[in-house]
Parts: C-alpha cells; structure tokens; sequence
C-alpha cells in the first residue's frame, strides 16, 4: 500500500498504475462500516484508493473538530489488510489555501434536515468532495446511506457539475444489537449506547408499521417520537429520495431519517423502504 500525503505523491502513485479506481473519501476512525465501503470498492474496481482527512470545513463552531477521534496506526493497518492500493492522507494545508472558491449546496435540500441542525456543513462536505473526486480521478465512489442526505447531495453534485465518476449507494452497517457504526459512536458512555439503541429501534418499528400496512407518516412519525422518548429528537422525518416531505410513503420511493442527541453525542440514523 502506498500512503500519499501531498498532491504529488498522490499524482504520482496514481500515474503508476492502469484500471479502474474505486475510491472511499473518510475521515478515520475506520469501522466495519468502512471497510464494507472499502470491500465493495476492492470487488468492483482494479485499484482502491481510500483518504482520510478530518475535513475542517463541514465542522460548525462549537463541534467535535478538535476531539474528532484520530487512530493513525490502526486505520493505517485496516487500509492495508483491506487490499487498499493508495491511502491518501494530507494535511489541511495540503486541501486548503486562503481565500477559496467553494461549493455550496442547494437552497433548500443543502438547509433542511442536517442542513438545518449544522448550517453549511454540507458546503464544507461538497467542497471537499469536488476536491478529492478531481485528486483521486475515481472510476466509482463509494459512500455510506447512513449519511443519506450526504448521499443524496454528493449525487446531485456530480449530476450538476457533469462529472464522470459514478457514485456508489453503500448499505448502512449495524452491530447485532441495531446501532449503527459511526466513528462518533466512542463517545457514547454505556448508558448513552443503551440510550442510541432508541434509534434504530423507531426505525425498526417504522418498517413494521410499514409491513402491516400503515402508510400515513403522521402516524409513524408519533409512534417513532415516543419509542425515542427521552432523548433530545432534532428531527424525525419521512422523505422521498429527492428528500421532499411526503404525507404518505412510498414504498421503493422513502427514506425514514432520525437524528437526537445522546448524552452530549448526536447522532443520525436512517432507513430507506
Ligand atoms: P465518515 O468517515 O464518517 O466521514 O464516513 C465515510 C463514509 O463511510 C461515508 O460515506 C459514510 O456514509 C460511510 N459510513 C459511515 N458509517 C457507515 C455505516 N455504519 N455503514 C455504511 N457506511 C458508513
């Protein structure tokens, strides 16, 4: 595996090889969740090339920046024994320069939802997106649905802006009890993992209410707003896929999202049906 830490070591290790590139954009911290992204991309493409960078602009002030879990050593290793072919690792001097053109998101898909709870964190999210998707020149791109508004809008993007490379729709990762894998899922003290399992467990019962017939959101959205009772709910929303409110859902055609604060962590979870 090659590690790449500036622009032209990344040039250069990729002018070295020929195929298809699958790429997987992270900022560490890597989990199962990520290595299934990183598997995908391994079977579907001839080379991988994977980055980790703390991106600074898509954290608001006030958020986890500083404290944002750093694993070097052990994500260095996940890389390798994934079959990683170039591990892209730069610094933010490497990313960023004073006084930048940037990206920014759509006026009303960009600022609801996540959007709405961490104002222009998805600028900062399609910005560096265009960035690494123009270093890396992927074939594919693999991203994960349980940042499906993410998803969603880094899609988007690459229709907007005409770009070659395909994205890549990623299953959410879960451990056995229902959590889903998130870097962030370290800051959780017992009790508060006791306390995310709340979650997915409205998600789960969302789907049932689904499978019994229950079409109305209004309706899945109070019973999902009491299975999460006590936790601090930003937001539980039903959606279709191009993330607009719908009354009633579709299936094939929603997404069931839910984002609360545990403790002091927040977290976000999703379902598409
Ligand atoms: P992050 O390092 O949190 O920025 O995530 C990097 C990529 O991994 C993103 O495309 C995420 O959506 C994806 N990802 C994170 N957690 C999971 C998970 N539990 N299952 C699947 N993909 C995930």
């Amino acid at each position: 595996m090659i590690i790449a830490r500036t622009v032209l070591e990344l040039r250069a290790s990729l002018d070295s090889q020929t195929g298809s590139v699958g790429f997987v954009p992270t900022m560490g911290a890597l989990h199962i969740g990520h290595r299934t992204l990183i598997e995908k991309a391994r079977s579907e493409n001839d080379r991988v090339v994977v980055s980790i960078f703390v991106n600074p602009t898509q954290f608001l002030a006030g958020e986890d920046l500083s404290k944002y879990p750093r694993r070097e050593e052990a994500d260095f290793k996940i890389c390798e024994l994934s079959g990683v072919d170039i591990l892209f690792y730069p610094d933010v001097s490497t990313m960023y320069g004073k006084d930048e053109v940037s990206i920014k998101g759509p006026d009303v898909r960009g600022y609801i939802l996540e959007g709405a709870s961490r104002p222009g964190h998805f600028d900062g999210v399609l910005t560096v997106v265009m960035k690494l998707l123009n270093l890396v020149r992927a074939t594919r791109a693999y991203f994960g649905k349980k940042d499906a508004q993410q998803l969603s809008l880094i899609t988007q993007m690459a229709q907007n802006f005409f770009m070659s490379v395909e994205i890549i729709a990623v299953d959410t990762v879960r451990e056995k009890d229902g959590l889903a894998l998130s870097s962030r899922n370290v800051y959780l003290s017992e009790i508060d993992r006791t306390d995310a399992l709340k979650l997915s467990a409205s998600l789960k019962q969302a789907t049932h209410l689904v499978m019994q017939g229950v079409r109305e959101t209004n309706e899945i959205q109070r019973v999902m707003l009491s299975i999460l009772q006590p936790l601090n709910v930003e937001y539980v929303a039903i959606v279709n896929r191009r993330f607009e409110a719908i009354s009633e859902v579709v299936i094939g055609d929603t997404i069931v999202l839910v984002a609360a604060r545990v403790g002091t962590t927040r977290l976000i979870d999703n379902v598409w049906m």
